[in-house]
């Protein structure tokens, strides 16, 4: 909605009077200036020629003179009344020294109805145009409050109904959602312009019989009248409901502190009205300037109360009550800046907007269920078939699973869309299958891993030995580590008598061979194999002989020890013979690295010690003493046989770094280059393992048939394809040898039901 004005309404109302001051008080005709002229009498009679006559002038929105009070509403409060039915705050202010007819504009006078007031006025307005507004439900409620000294007093508390007082009084609170209220102020309904007016009757007198009790008088204190006003819209959003405050003020006067109130009651009452005011005018000058983010509402009860109601969001009318006359013409002036400072303050009125949840949630039901009606009808109409828009029972979900498991075997050829719902669950079913399956390998690929990496971490372990130690020293430590705890032990001595026995000569043989070699012989496993593969295959040929040329058992299911000694200089002979060569390169290069080190460690030792005793004697020198010990000198001067040692000595040092650094890298690259020939060893050495002695003979015999078929030649062709080739040799050598066997290795082939299989060796 549109704000109403975008500045606070000042208008300026002249108490009638028959000794109007026309000399001092200038209404011009625009109807909204007026100038006063203000001779300032001096209280010296010498200075009274030199007083001065002053003028001011002040433009307002309006000037009220000889104006009746219904044309003061009409003019001045009906557009803020109407506001408010609206959903905007609005306040009325009567501002002006005591008898300058404040009351008289916002009450009234009780005796004419004529002469009723703002409040009146308003009351009747607001129950009118409810009457009139037949879209909306409206909900007002009343209440009085007026703030004498500082103190907060309910003028409708006498009222049945009216809430008990705390202990503590009535407080200013704000609240987010309800923004500032006095808690502890009764709030009445009213349902009438009756009942209102009955309210403001009782308001007033017990006004009146609170100043009588107090010997005070009733323009001693601000009085606030406010209307809560609730709105619902009928037609529109029920859940949507607008609020609104009318604050109806009648500030109390004015006037400065005189002599006639400087004492007792009366002067404490002034204090407070004029602090009071005081502070309403400073919080009226924060809300002018725009640069200002703080306004001080909180320094007095007036101000904190009319919080929300001076400002922002509000529509604001301020009325500066004035006398006509002469006498009260300092007063008047004082009124009249008053109220041009509350004209530059700006408002930004907006309807105060609420959402009730429950209607809210209310509305959305009602929406949906539209909807969905919405949704059927047009199904019929474009012969859709009929579509759940509730969530998928059991049954439903079951049979989309049903249709994605057979979507995904190839049983079903398309899954027909049907709606969003079913599409989401598809999607889903869609999920689950990825999960199950990625589920399904993980598990398989675990159960292979497990038993791989049990056997590779054995593997690994005496290998690593092997780099030290012989080779039969790790055939023997991966042997020692495959079989069962309780003969560890004594395996374990064996191989302790056998590295001491046959290990040494053999190292020493290997680490004299790898001496020879040079850093650039170092090949990948990779290429190595490509280069080398048929002088490979011949010498697996030669080497994949079972030692001793003992007879092939087919029933004896080797140890992983046994077995990997036989892979060794069998089926991975090559990767073996590339590793051992890596090897020995590696342990050149490291005991030439150690060489290095200690040559360069021994360098930079020299150049330490001759940088020292350089740098001693120049202190010495320095201090001009030269310590002798039994009649030597224990330091000489440096002569320049010192210095170009240091310098050729940094020289050596620079240039075996560098060479340093290379061996370094070197060594960087074998151990790379070892580990990767190891690792494929082993995982060779793991895969021919499984394949020849762990597969069930029914499907190795599917894949030696099918290898079969398909020819040697093409094999040797196909690098993944070697194990079926090695297969297929073994089916051969498998018929070949059976030929051969004897009744009693035929008997107990057939006792073992033969399940594992023996070593399959490459054999020429
Ligand atoms: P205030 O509240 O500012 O102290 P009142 O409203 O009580 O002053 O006015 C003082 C007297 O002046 C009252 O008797 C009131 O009837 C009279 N009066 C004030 N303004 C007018 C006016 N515009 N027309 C007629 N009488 C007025
Ligand atoms: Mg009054």
């Amino acid at each position: 909605m549109k704000a109403h004005s975008s500045r606070v309404g000042v208008f300026v109302r002249i108490r009638p009077t028959a000794h109007f001051s026309q000399d001092l008080i200038e209404c011009l005709p625009d109807g909204q200036t007026v100038n006063i002229h203000h001779r300032k009498d001096s209280r010296k009679p010498e200075d009274s020629r030199k007083s001065q006559l002053s003028s001011w002038s002040f433009r307002l929105a309006g000037i009220l003179q000889d104006v009746s009070q219904e044309e003061l509403y009409a003019r001045v409060c009906r557009r803020v009344v109407l506001g408010a039915l609206d959903g905007y705050n609005g306040t009325l202010m009567c501002f002006g020294q005591t008898g300058a007819g404040k009351t008289y504009t916002m009450t009234g006078s009780t005796e004419s109805y004529k002469q009723r007031g703002i409040i009146p006025r308003a009351l009747q307005e607001v129950f009118q145009e409810m009457d009139k507004r037949t879209e909306y439900t409206f909900s007002v409620h009343l209440s009085y409050l007026e703030i004498y000294n500082e103190t907060l007093v309910d003028l409708l508390s006498s009222l049945q109904g009216s809430p008990q007082l705390s202990p503590r009084g009535m407080v200013v609170v704000e609240e987010p959602s309800r923004g500032v209220f006095i808690r502890g102020l009764s709030l009445h309904p009213v349902h009438s312009e009756e009942e209102a007016l009955n309210l403001l009757f009782e308001g007033e007198m017990n006004r009146i019989i609170g100043s009588h009790a107090l010997n005070r008088s009733s323009s001693r204190s601000h009085c606030i009248f406010t209307v809560h006003i609730e709105s619902h819209s009928r037609t529109l959003s029920v859940a949507k409901y607008v609020t609104s405050k009318l604050n109806l003020v009648d500030l109390a006067g004015s006037e400065r502190l005189g002599k006639t109130w400087s004492e007792g009651q009366m002067f404490k009452e002034a204090m407070y009205i004029n602090k009071s005011l005081s502070f309403l005018e400073q919080a009226i000058l924060a809300l002018a300037d725009r640069r200002r983010d703080h306004v001080p509402f909180r320094q007095s009860k007036l101000t904190h109360a009319l919080k929300d109601s001076l400002g922002g969001n509000c529509n604001t009318v301020l009325v500066a009550n004035i006398y006509g006359e002469a006498a009260q013409i300092e007063e008047t002036l004082s009124t009249l800046r008053f109220a041009s400072r509350m004209m530059c303050v700006r408002t930004n009125p907006a309807v105060n907007e609420h959402m009730d949840p429950a209607a809210q949630i209310k509305k959305l039901q009602k929406d949906l269920h539209m909807l969905k009606e919405e949704l059927s009808f047009y199904n019929t109409l474009v012969n859709r078939p009929r579509i759940m828009y509730e969530p998928l029972s059991e049954a439903q979900l079951a049979e989309i699973h049903s249709q994605v498991q057979r979507y995904l075997k190839g049983n079903l050829e398309e899954i027909s869309i049907i709606s969003i719902r079913q599409v989401q669950a598809v999607f889903a079913q869609f999920k689950l299958a990825v999960q199950e399956q990625e589920q399904k390998v993980k598990a398989q690929l675990c159960q292979t891993f497990n038993l791989m990496e049990k056997d590779q971490r054995a593997n690994t372990a005496a290998i690593k030995e092997w780099d030290t130690r012989d080779s039969t020293e790790d055939v023997e430590a991966l042997r020692s580590s495959s079989t069962k705890a309780s003969t560890k032990m004594s395996r374990d001595k064996q191989s302790q008598s056998k590295r001491q026995g046959e290990g040494s000569p053999v190292s020493k043989k290997r680490l004299e061979s790898a001496s020879k070699s040079k850093l650039n012989s170092v090949q990948t496993p990779e290429r190595e194999q490509e280069s080398q593969e048929p002088e490979t295959e011949s010498q697996d040929s030669q080497e994949s002989q079972p030692p001793g040329n003992e007879p092939f058992n087919p029933d004896s299911t080797p140890s992983k020890a046994e077995a990997f000694e036989d892979f060794k200089v069998g089926r991975g002979s090559k990767i073996n013979r590339i590793l051992k060569e890596n090897k020995a390169v590696l342990l050149e290069r490291c005991s030439l690295l150690r060489q290095l080190t200690e040559e360069v460690n021994a360098v930079k030792r020299e150049i330490d010690c001759i940088t020292a005793t350089i740098q001693q004697h120049e202190t010495r020198g320095g201090q001009g003493q030269y310590m002798v010990m039994e009649g030597m000198p224990v330091l000489q001067e440096p002569d320049g046989t010192s210095l170009m040692q240091l310098r050729e000595l940094k020289a050596l040092y620079r240039q075996r770094y560098e060479v340093l650094r290379g061996v370094k890298a070197e060594v960087n690259y074998c151990q790379h280059l070892v580990d990767q020939c190891r690792v494929r060893l082993l995982s060779e050495f793991e895969n021919w393992y499984k394949k020849s002695f762990l597969v069930p003979e029914e499907e190795l015999d599917i894949t030696i048939d099918r290898t079969l078929e398909q020819g040697e030649d093409n094999q040797r062709l196909l690098p993944d394809s070697s194990e079926s080739f090695y297969n297929a040799r073994y089916r051969m050598l498998k018929r070949r040898t059976a030929l051969s066997f004897t009744p009693v290795q035929r008997n107990s082939s057939a006792r073992s039901g033969q399940r594992r299989l023996p070593p399959i060796l490459p054999v020429s």
